[in-house]
């Protein structure tokens, strides 16, 4: 039953206040869900993982997305599953307010990981929203929402990476359809995925950023292959994709014809958003008093070095809780996420190296070798994983190139595909 059924008043939700939405946010949770305890670190009990990003086996990813996607119905069926989404697709069409209030209040209850909706809700279906087709929006909106499907980015490839607007994935019409062929890298999620928002080039005679456009390609069509790819600390998270002469219907582009560049930049400015700001900085931030435990167990308390490096960190995670609650100030009163993000996802990936850093001068030769010691080893993770931070996203030297420029008004970088007088090259594909 939709949530507004069961209201008895006859308001529109979107008449209701912050205070009433917190109630009927609470209620529903309190229904719902288990208030999580309140967490303290105490050395030797419990887990001592601090991995990024969970790695789990296939069978239990399974199980994890199944509990995900049943939470995901029922909160969407209860109306808190898209609160600022259009109320003709399914959403609330409440203000960005009461989503971030939302996210405050669920992060209080123990509820199944939600990690396989990021990129497929705050990257894909955002896209869809803007660039889609009304009958693709009504296809696929509420269906990604609901947790019913997922979707994943397809952008990066082996040659075009920072500089996506070089992908070479090929689209060729043939009447009301495309046939596509290439190779997409570092997928994301792509094993699980229903959809994949596909960057491809349908121009290859103009300049770079001119000949690209956006589809939604359904990954169970014949000829797209995923192939995993194994990571440093073990998962999988990632995938190789592959489309042998997939063929996507028009309806299913998202943008015009050779204006996919301008869908792009909407997907990576979310992208962007989802990385920088929210949970994410709550969780790193919650490693600090694991740190001060793990400083004492090895008797570097009283260590002057130590204690000034892990003062730095504690510091550091504080300058980044502010700027991520400013940046979230501007979405909070209704403005699009900006370049500004950039900032606090930088923020991010510079606390997570310097964690890395300081983890693995004081624990030493610990965090390479497994001596079963409670709290030490487990950090290796960490420091492996933590290298994705710094590229997921836009590499930290591009996110200082988009600082620079954009945010803070330098000159632009030279562009080496650029001849003298200022013409892009074009881009051969596949
Ligand atoms: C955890 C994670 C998840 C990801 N998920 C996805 C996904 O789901 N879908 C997807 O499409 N992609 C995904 N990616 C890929 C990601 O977007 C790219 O890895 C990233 O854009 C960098 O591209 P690249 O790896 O090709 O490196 P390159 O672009 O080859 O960069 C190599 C190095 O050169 C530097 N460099 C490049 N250009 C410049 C410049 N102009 N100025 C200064 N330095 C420069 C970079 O900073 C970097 O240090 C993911 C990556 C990670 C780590």
């Amino acid at each position: 039953m939709r949530y507004e059924d069961e209201r008895t008043d006859g308001r529109k939700m979107a008449e209701i206040t912050l205070d009433e939405f917190h109630e009927e946010a609470s209620a529903f949770l309190d229904a719902h869900a288990r208030r999580r305890s309140e967490e303290r670190f105490v050395w030797g009990e419990g887990s001592d993982a601090v991995d990024l990003f969970k790695e789990v086996s296939p069978e239990e990813e399974e199980a994890e997305l199944e509990a995900a996607r049943e939470w995901r119905a029922v909160k969407f069926d209860q109306g808190f599953g898209w609160i600022t989404g259009p109320e003709e697709y399914g959403g609330r069409g409440l203000p960005r307010a009461f989503e971030w209030h939302w996210q405050t209040l669920e992060a209080a209850y123990d509820v199944p990981d939600q990690r396989f909706f990021g990129i497929s809700l705050g990257m894909v279906a955002p896209t869809i929203l803007a660039h889609g087709i009304p009958e693709v929006r009504q296809r696929y909106l509420r269906r990604l929402h609901r947790g019913e499907m997922v979707g994943c980015q397809l952008f990066s490839e082996p040659d075009a990476g920072s500089d996506v607007a070089n992908a070479k994935t090929r689209a060729v019409r043939d009447g009301d359809e495309w046939v596509v062929t290439g190779q997409k890298v570092w997928s994301s999620g792509a094993h699980y995925s229903d959809i994949g928002e596909v960057l491809t080039r349908t121009d290859p005679e103009v300049p770079k950023h001119q000949g690209l456009t956006m589809f939604l390609v359904d990954m169970a069509a014949p000829g797209v292959e995923v192939r995993p790819l194994r990571q440093l600390t073990g998962g999988a998270h990632f995938n190789e994709v592959f489309f042998h002469e997939v063929r996507i219907p028009d309806s299913h582009r998202l943008g015009e014809v050779n204006a996919g560049w301008k869908t792009a930049i909407t997907t990576l400015m979310n992208e962007r958003a989802s990385i920088g700001a929210g949970g994410v900085v709550d969780i790193k931030l919650a490693n600090i008093p694991q740190l001060v435990e793990t400083v004492r167990h090895l008797g570097l308390a009283r260590d002057p070095v130590t204690r000034q490096g892990l003062a730095d960190l504690v510091v550091k995670a504080r300058v980044l809780d502010y700027t991520n609650q400013r940046a979230l100030a501007r979405v909070r009163s209704g403005q699009a996420p900006g370049p500004e993000l950039s900032i606090t996802k930088q923020a991010l990936s510079d606390l997570m190296t310097s964690t890395a850093s300081f983890v693995a001068t004081v624990l030493g030769p610990r965090v390479a070798a497994d001596t079963g010691e409670w709290g030490t080893y487990a950090w290796a993770k960490f420091v492996l994983g933590m290298a994705s931070m710094r590229i997921a996203g836009g590499t930290e030297e591009i996110m200082k190139n988009i600082v620079g420029e954009r945010v803070l008004g330098l000159p632009k970088e030279p562009e080496a595909d650029r001849d003298r007088a200022g013409r892009r090259a074009p881009v051969p594909t596949v």
